[in-house]
């Protein structure tokens, strides 16, 4: 028996929409990100309840959907709350995957209902929301995969890569319009099984930094294979869910290509035609300049501006705390310190900003990169914390470099340059960097927490 009617039900899926829209517009700044969060989730658990009262269930149908409820919460809730801060991208592509998959299955669950005896329009929508959704499933999991260690993270370019993906492609398309045309559901668990294949050859050549956009864009996928699902069941609330999801993941993987110089094209297909994303990892023996926490602190605090260049390894060392404390202590002295922040600093998007806001550090300090750059000749001193392809000036100038073409932060341009790091092993692109062998560089090696830590008991003694 249905506990609400339709039109309550409707009226509750567009509250439950409206807290979408509001939670979007919520987690745009970092300011009120984490109101967004909370008004998004309420919308979704909203959905949720209305879904349940608002549908006839049929015999042992609702003890089932209860308990994969329970079950999904027992699993992800505590993955969520457990998980550190530099593996969320794996957490967000497998949560991703999960939600293609399910759209798949409600694709293939609704063929089996109709037998055939629908519309051309909601079988269409139905591939293409089986074709998707598995796609997204299949390859999200495997970026999960190459995130987690569980596989390499490097480009796999199988034998014949391009053929086998246009061979692929173009099954998937066939298979795609029989489902349509006749509605069959073992047409659509051949589309299915195609849809998996195109997800692990769509994502096998993907290595390096271009994965986390990759997960970006797997996320749009899912977003639209969930509004052809409430196209074809039909269901307004999943209609616009998906269609929020598709076109916020959408924008955000360009933003992210634009911040790394890339284009989403080139990220698919740049290994097929012999690109590489991933570099090496060999700590280079290169003689460099080293300082001490007290060279540190005295050019910190004879310096009018300085500015922290934060990056992967604050997040790694945990160090948001120290950093915040020693730019305070500068700031009390009357130094000008501030922040850059590089767009894809760390390993996912905002990773800076989030780190920072939990040691409380106010958004006024945050400066993005264009704006940084352009103080960058008056600054003194530039304090790199565990970050070095943001400031790698191959950027600019080594065509050949994975990162060339990337915006980057112009460290180089400042008057002094202190890098805090434990080695001379490169960043993420594997790639050296010219700017630790510069005149105006030096070296402070350690973990970044006890490093600003070692510099902040110095600066005491200024
Ligand atoms: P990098 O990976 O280039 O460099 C990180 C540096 O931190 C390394 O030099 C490492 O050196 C140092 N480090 C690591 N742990 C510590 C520690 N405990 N204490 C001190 N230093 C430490 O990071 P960036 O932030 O500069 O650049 C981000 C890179 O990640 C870019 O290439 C970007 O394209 C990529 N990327 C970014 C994503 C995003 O959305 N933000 C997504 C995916 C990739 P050492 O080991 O010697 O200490």
């Amino acid at each position: 028996m249905k506990l609400l009617s339709y039109d309550v039900a409707a009226l509750l899926y567009l509250v439950a929409a409206v807290c979408f829209i509001l939670a979007l517009k919520g987690l745009s700044s970092p300011r009120h990100a984490r109101r967004g969060n909370l008004i998004g989730a309420s919308g979704g658990a909203l959905a949720v309840v209305t879904a349940l009262l608002s549908t006839d269930f049929h015999g042992a149908n609702l003890p089932v959907v209860l308990v994969a409820i329970v079950l999904g919460c027992i699993i992800a809730v505590p993955w969520a709350r457990m998980v550190k801060m530099t593996d969320l991208p794996q957490l967000v592509a497998i949560f991703n995957g999960v939600g293609g998959g399910a759209a798949a299955v409600v694709g293939i669950m609704e063929l089996t209902e109709w037998g055939g005896a629908t519309s051309l329009f909601a079988t269409s929508a139905t591939a293409f929301a089986i074709l998707i959704g598995s796609l997204s499933f299949a390859g999200s999991m495997l970026t999960f995969a190459k995130l987690q260690g569980i596989m390499t993270g490097r480009p796999i370019v199988l034998p014949y890569a391009a053929i086998i993906m246009l061979g692929t492609m173009a099954i998937s398309a066939a298979l795609a319009v029989v489902t349509a045309m006749t509605g069959n559901v073992w047409w659509g668990l051949g589309l299915l099984l195609a849809g998996l294949a195109s997800g692990v050859l769509t994502v096998l050549p993907v290595g390096g930094a271009d994965v986390p956009i990759v997960i970006s864009l797997l996320n749009a996928f899912t977003g639209l294979a969930v509004a052809a699902s409430g196209f074809a069941m039909p269901n307004t609330l999943m209609l616009v869910a998906g269609t929020l999801v598709g076109a916020s993941g959408s924008i955000l993987t360009i933003a992210m290509a634009n911040a790394m110089g890339r284009s989403v094209l080139g990220i698919l297909f740049g290994a097929l035609k012999g690109g590489s994303t991933a570099g090496s990892t060999q700590a280079s023996d290169r003689p460099v300049r080293r300082a001490q926490p007290d060279d540190v602190a005295i050019a910190l605090a004879y310096a009018s501006r300085v500015v922290v260049v934060p990056g992967y390894g604050l997040a790694v060392a945990q160090a948001q705390h120290t950093c915040a404390e020693l730019v305070t202590a500068l700031r009390e002295r009357g130094v000008d310190a501030v922040y850059g922040i590089h767009p894809v600093a760390g390993r996912m998007p905002g990773h800076m900003n989030v780190l920072l806001a939990e040691a409380n550090v106010p958004y006024e300090l945050l400066i993005e990169a264009d704006d940084i750059n352009a103080a960058m000749p008056s600054t003194d001193v530039v304090l790199v914390v565990g970050a070095n392809d943001v400031v790698n000036p191959a950027a600019r100038t080594d065509p050949s470099a994975p990162i060339y073409g990337m915006p980057i932060i112009n460290a180089d341009h400042a008057g002094q340059v202190f890098f805090l790091k434990r080695s001379m092993r490169p960043g993420f692109a594997g790639i050296e960097n010219e700017l630790l062998f510069s005149d105006k560089t030096q070296l402070l090696f350690g973990d970044a927490k006890e490093s600003l830590g070692a510099v902040v008991a110095a600066l005491k003694e200024v």
